[in-house]
């Protein structure tokens, strides 16, 4: 990559620090105030209101509490999207701080309460100081913790109300330094799948086995067989996670049981390796089951897909970091991760790239360090100038004059 601009943008972080106060403050009133998965009403409304009160027009309820602010200036023909994420998980706050979450069982640690701080003063600083010629959509969406909140948008009319030539995300990272820009082409996040096989034999007297049909067993020989696929069936170069996570079968010892049942966690980080997944897990069962004398029911349950940044589009929002913070705080390729994340839905219809903003990796970087989904996470609000500037920034170059 040739890159255009070695020199940062101390101008530009230097207003958004200046504005940073308020929006620390907001971030850490929905941190108290953490939501679940499509019951983001609080969350919803604060944004709203504040997308309204700067000029945005609102539109509310797509994927139920999902929200929409678009700003269009000049004759600009560009469409833009920026993403964040509003819900919690139900984890129990262990923290200590004096804005932890005021509901015990939920809380914000993955960090979703910071990227809806950061979006929102982007939105004030475009709104009041940058110049652009175009279509903005800001898209807060619910529910990104595994109930498919973007999913939800979508087939609410999401891109067919807020059409976007490219749409872009960005989540903390937690071990990555404060501030640090982390980019990666291709496939970034894995799927994540879940399969159910249920073996359905013929029960009996644990004396008389050759009376009966063992799911048992069959089971068993299932488990080993699947260690096989990832091993034998995908190309050594790339990978793929098949987890066995639970195996239910019998209650006594001198009985054969009727049935035995198996839940397995899935995972790729290429859609086609998703694909093979699907077809030898289910062929395996099968084969073996019959080969026990058993029968096997494949029920199997996608999630979301896999991650895949575009190519340009991940230049481009490499080109902006090197421009705001400067080659040293940017990683061009860092590695896949093999957590998942619903955006990779709107990847599939829209070009774009989700980036990673570190939240800090040191001891210096108070709970920054600690990864999220963990009961001691929290947001780094340093990240909230830094990562505010960055989507000013990226509004700026994406739609010119
Ligand atoms: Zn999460
Ligand atoms: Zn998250």
């Amino acid at each position: 990559m040739s890159l255009v601009h070695e020199r940062t943008s101390p101008d530009l972080l230097a207003a958004l620090q200046s504005q940073a106060a308020e929006f620390i403050d907001v971030r850490r009133d929905i941190h108290r105030h953490p939501e679940m998965g499509y019951k983001e009403h609080r969350t919803s409304d604060l944004v709203a209101e504040r997308l309204q009160q700067l000029g945005y027009r609102v539109t509310r309820g797509l994927g139920g509490t999902g929200v929409v602010g678009q700003l269009r200036r000049g004759q600009g023909e560009k469409k833009l999207g920026l993403r964040a994420d509003m819900d919690a998980l139900p984890i129990l706050e262990e923290t200590g701080l004096s804005y932890a979450s005021c509901k015990p069982g939920i809380m914000h640690a993955c960090g979703h309460d910071g990227h809806t701080a950061m979006l929102l003063a982007a939105a004030k600083h475009i709104a009041q100081h940058v110049q652009f010629s175009g279509t903005l959509n800001l898209i807060f969406q619910p529910a990104e913790e595994g109930l498919a909140g973007a999913q939800k948008m979508l087939e609410d009319g999401l891109l067919q109300q807020f059409p976007c030539d490219a749409v872009f995300a960005m989540h903390n990272m937690p071990g990555l330094p404060q501030g640090h820009l982390m980019f990666r082409e291709g496939p970034m996040m894995a799927s994540s799948d879940y399969v159910t096989i249920t073996l359905i034999g013929k029960g009996g007297h644990g004396a008389m086995p050759h009376l009966a049909a063992d799911p048992l067993v069959a089971g068993a020989a299932i488990v080993l067989g699947l260690q096989t696929i990832v091993s034998r069936n995908v190309d050594p170069l790339e990978s793929a996670v098949i987890t066995v996570g639970a195996f239910l079968s019998g209650s006594v010892n001198n009985v054969i049981p009727q049935q035995a049942v198996l839940s397995l966690s899935v995972r790729a980080l290429s859609p086609s390796v998703r694909e093979s997944l699907q077809v030898r897990i289910t062929e395996l069962a099968q084969a073996q089951a019959q080969s026990y004398g058993v029968s096997a029911q494949v029920d199997y349950q996608r999630g979301y897909p896999v991650l895949v940044n575009h190519a340009s589009e991940t230049d481009f929002a490499r080109q902006v970091a090197h421009e705001l913070v400067g080659a040293a705080r940017v990683t061009h390729q860092g590695k896949p991760l093999t957590g998942s994340e619903d955006f990779a839905f709107i990847l599939e219809q829209v070009p774009g790239s989700y980036l990673l903003i570190g939240n800090g990796s040191g001891e210096g970087d108070g709970h920054g360090a600690c990864m999220v989904h963990n009961p001691a996470y929290d947001f780094n609000d340093d990240n909230i100038a830094v990562g505010s500037a960055y989507w000013s920034l990226l509004v700026e170059r994406f739609l010119r004059d």
